[in-house]
């Protein structure tokens, strides 16, 4: 059986082929799967009943289905754990924002960039996703907002599980995907891709042509103390991650956004405001403060709040754009760092 769910129309097109449909129809097929939640060819109502049945006998639609989703407190937040068709289960979450649903998919089944405040790397790498699985995410939620009549899913944050520059090719085509409008239209603004610093995916994805917002995880404001939390470091120094962080910048005029940790006694001292500050100077760009959420294996605290305000007016002051990222889904382990594939 080949599966036709995540392909994109040329893919759709080549599996028909041998059919002799007219073109049009791969459309068609396109829109019931990413747009109307078909599972089956049985209800795509505008195709003959005798194509429906010739189709089904060798092509099939393949949706990842959902093996278990968990609501926060707060209802603001929602985690799904998809079960894809090798077994392997992949989270990823839903966060009602004030400015619409924005869903926050994963790249990887795992991740072996090994950062020391994340779950997500506590296993180690499974494999790579490829764009039809890093798609199903957004267009599960996506289906599920609309039988629920509430809204579609309106931005997109490549920041689950994974690095998504170490599974370049795979991610751009997912990229591509949203922005088609057989699928969800969305604009490449509305995609934000959050990488931990892989110099040559950033200066590639410079050249792509396309306005994607790029955060980049920087969580340490010197060499050494960013190893110690942040493994990769040691492959891509931190003055190469600037360098290319700012490339990008001036290659798509985009605004960057760094990512920078708050961990209690570790990245939160004075000593790290100041060099911070200085690293980040005259930049095009904006630091987003995310105090750590709990992992239990971990062993890192969150700062008091007076620390974290005292770390956000220090910045402000020295006129760096700053937000401290509101915290969402801890509960229900959807937060920042927290995802880590498992049976919820
Ligand atoms: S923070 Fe991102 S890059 Fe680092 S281990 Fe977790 S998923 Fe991987």
């Amino acid at each position: 059986m080949t599966q036709l769910f995540g392909l994109g129309l040329s893919g759709i097109r080549a599996a028909l082929a041998p059919y002799r449909v007219p073109a049009y129809r791969a459309r068609q097929i396109a829109a019931w799967m990413y747009q109307k939640g078909a599972g089956s060819f049985d209800v795509m109502t505008d195709l003959s009943k005798a194509l429906r049945a010739v189709l089904s006998q060798s092509l099939a639609i393949g949706r990842p289905h959902v093996k278990d989703r968990l609501i926060s407190a707060d209802g603001r937040t929602q985690k799904f754990l998809l079960g894809l068709a090798d077994g392997i289960a992949v989270e990823t979450v839903l966060m009602r924002q004030p400015y619409g649903n924005s869903v926050c998919v994963s790249t990887q089944a795992g991740c072996n960039m090994g950062c020391a405040f994340c779950a997500s790397t506590l296993k180690g790498l499974s494999r790579n996703l490829t764009s039809g699985e890093i798609l199903a995410q957004a267009i599960v939620i996506n289906d599920m907002l609309r039988e629920a009549d509430e809204g579609k899913v309106d931005t997109v944050v490549i920041m689950g599980s994974g690095e998504p520059l170490m599974n370049y090719d795979n991610v751009l085509e997912f990229i591509h995907l949203m922005h088609e409008e057989y699928t969800l239209g969305m604009s490449y603004r509305s995609i934000t891709l959050s990488t931990s610093g892989i110099v040559e995916g950033m200066r590639r994805l410079a050249e792509e042509g396309i306005p994607l917002s790029l955060s980049v995880s920087l969580h340490a404001p010197n060499q050494s103390l960013r190893e110690r939390i942040m493994p990769i470091a040691r492959r891509y120094p931190l003055a190469d991650v600037i360098a290319a962080a700012k490339h990008y910048a001036a290659v798509t005029k985009r605004r960057l956004t760094y990512e920078y940790i708050l961990i209690d006694g570790v990245t939160d001292g004075e000593e790290q405001m100041r060099e911070l500050a200085d690293l980040l100077h005259g930049q095009l760009a904006s630091v987003n403060l995310i105090p750590i959420n709990p992992v239990a294996q971990r062993g890192f605290l969150r700062p008091s709040p007076e620390r974290i305000a005292r770390f956000e007016r220090y910045l402000a002051r020295r006129r760096i754009a700053v937000t401290v990222r509101r915290e969402m889904g801890a509960d229900i382990q959807a937060a920042c760092g927290q995802l880590r594939n498992k049976h919820l």
